[in-house]
């Protein structure tokens, strides 16, 4: 497939523009973290798989935030080797014994909170499964119940052969 070079920055600026035109939210609810200095996140993959992976969290942390949608976005470098990013949201949160199962397959969380609101189960599972296939992975993280969720997704980071060039 087409296997190219991602600024994830943009990437994920894409993405945030669709999820705030799609669910009809005042642009400041979804935040990007301005990256510190002038480094340029890349990756290598399929651009449209990743976008994929991004909106279906973005999705998520509106769907799973119905008291108010505020998402903060950070992209961050680890180790000179691997692009984070973070999605936190300000949601129902989740128990830390479903931190693994919401990326299996059909996997929705049981409970009052999740019951109302619809969805297969699929969505986390594709998320995970993109990760995999760019070499990274996807993780969750929450404080509660009703603290807010983080999901986390990272990919290696790819360095353009430009400025790979020495000299
Ligand atoms: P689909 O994405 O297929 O429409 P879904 O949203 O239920 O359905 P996933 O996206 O795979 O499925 O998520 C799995 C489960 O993980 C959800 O049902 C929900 O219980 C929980 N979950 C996912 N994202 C969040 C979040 N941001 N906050 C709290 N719970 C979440
Ligand atoms: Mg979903």
């Amino acid at each position: 497939q087409n296997r190219t070079l991602i600024n994830m920055e943009s990437l994920v600026a894409d993405c945030i523009a669709i999820t705030i035109q799609r669910h009809n939210l005042p642009a400041e609810n979804i935040t990007l973290e301005p990256i510190p200095g002038v480094i340029r996140l890349y990756t290598q993959g399929i651009a449209e798989d990743l976008r994929t992976a991004v909106l279906n969290v973005l999705d998520n942390a509106v769907k799973y935030s119905p008291d108010g949608v505020h998402i903060r976005c950070s992209l961050a470098i680890s180790n000179y080797t691997w692009i984070a990013l973070r999605v936190t949201d300000t949601g129902v949160g989740l128990p830390a014994n479903q931190f693994k199962r919401i990326f299996t397959r059909f996997y929705r969380v049981p409970g009052r909170a999740m019951a109302k609101i619809k969805g297969t189960g699929l969505g986390l599972f594709l998320v995970r499964n993109i990760a995999h296939q760019h070499g990274g992975e996807a993780t969750a993280t929450s404080p509660g119940p009703g603290l807010g969720t983080t999901i986390s997704i990272t990919l290696p980071l790819a360095t353009p052969a430009s400025s790979a060039t020495p000299g």
